[in-house]
């Protein structure tokens, strides 16, 4: 089925040109290559929405379109880009300078037509608690589009070269004159490169890639929280022509623990103590981040829910100043079953408290005295 230009875009047909700029700017940013990396979806909404973008915003094209849909448009230069360079190249100054786009396309140095930058890539690493308290090296495995060893990545037969383009004559672009304006445009022949192959590389078919299987050692940084996206930079696949390469990007998942919580760079583990421990006072073992199990003096007295801070036993700050505590958070459980001596010494403990109100049961009933006088 046809696409609808305006449908594409979200905006209906008497929208103004500077609401059709508005409406693709913004899908634009949200479908960008370089907050979406390895998404092939957002990846092919951004280049549509470039492709009516193109249509619409050309008063001759738009003009076209309107009266005679698609059809309308045969005889001007077709829409469609074959790459996020292309798009950049004709849409860029809508974005203005310094944009997100200039970082993605490589601040322009990888930019022109002879390189284009290298595509970036995504992956993502399960990593669990204690190897968030250590800090962990992973080893991944990516299948990037390498250049061609045989053709070292010209993409021509051995013993052949690209050779130039005859509709450009090599020069990568086109010239149009439109009214009073002279477009110029990457050449539909070869793309923009100049050159065309006739006779393309058995291994890559000419497209001067082949996907490679590579083992990629990631280290990723103790106190690391969940959820974060590392950037490692020149390990996407290689540009064109010297271009620079694209960036990975991790991200990083831990797995939730059974019994830790993590807040911020401190880890909260609860610990059931029986009502009579926590009356009383006691030693309990409790287990660290790193495996370690320590022994915590809980003081006599202790409430439920309250936490006994263990220093220095937490997360370490991901930038390496410090280290968070653990939380020794008790619950005093209250006995269900009980033996009749144990329930014999409870009732006689009971007879006793009648004599001996404890401060915050004083407190109490004191404040209900006082609401009720
Ligand atoms: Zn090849
Ligand atoms: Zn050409």
């Amino acid at each position: 089925m046809e696409e609808d230009f305006y449908q594409v875009l979200g905006v209906d047909r008497n929208a103004s040109g500077e609401d059709i700029k508005k409406a693709y700017r913004k899908m634009a940013m949200k479908y960008h290559p370089d907050r979406n990396p390895g998404n092939k979806e957002a990846e092919q909404i951004f280049k549509k929405a470039a492709e009516a973008y193109g249509v619409l915003s050309d008063p001759d094209k738009k003009r076209r379109y309107d009266q005679y849909g698609v059809d309308g448009l045969r005889g001007t230069e077709a829409p469609g880009y074959s790459s996020f360079e292309d798009i950049f190249d004709a849409f860029g100054d809508i974005f203005g300078g310094g944009s997100i786009f200039e970082d993605f396309f490589g601040g322009g140095k990888g930019r022109g037509r002879a390189g284009r930058r290298g595509a970036s890539l995504k992956c993502d690493i399960e990593i669990d608690f204690k190897e968030v308290a250590t800090g962990v090296e992973k080893k991944i495995e990516l299948t990037r589009r390498e250049v061609c060893d045989t053709c070292r990545g010209t993409g021509a037969r051995e013993g052949t070269s690209p050779v130039t383009c005859p509709y450009c004559k090599g020069r990568g672009e086109v010239q149009q004159s439109q009214g009073f304006f002279t477009l110029r445009t990457a050449c539909p022949k070869c793309h923009g490169n100049g050159k065309i192959i006739e006779s393309p590389c058995a291994k890559c078919g000419g497209s001067g890639r082949y996907p490679k299987k590579s083992i990629i050692s990631i280290q990723i940084p103790a106190g690391i929280e969940d959820g974060t996206r590392l950037r490692l930079t020149g390990q996407g696949e290689p540009g064109e022509s010297g271009a620079s390469p694209g960036d990975l990007y991790c991200d990083i998942h831990v797995t939730p623990h059974p019994i830790f919580k993590r807040q911020e760079n401190d880890v909260l583990c609860e610990v059931p103590i029986t009502f009579a421990q926590a009356a009383l006072g006691c030693t309990i073992d409790v287990p660290t981040l790193t495996g370690r199990v320590i022994q915590v003096k809980i003081p006599k007295g202790i409430q439920n829910t309250e936490v006994v801070p263990i220093r220095g036993e937490g997360f370490p700050n991901v930038h390496g100043y410090g280290k968070g505590n653990l939380l020794v958070q008790v619950i005093a459980e209250v006995p269900t079953k009980m033996t009749s001596r144990q329930e014999e010494l409870l009732r006689e403990f009971a007879e006793l408290e009648k004599k001996n109100v404890s401060p915050r049961q004083k407190n109490f009933f004191e404040k209900m005295k006082n609401i009720f006088e």
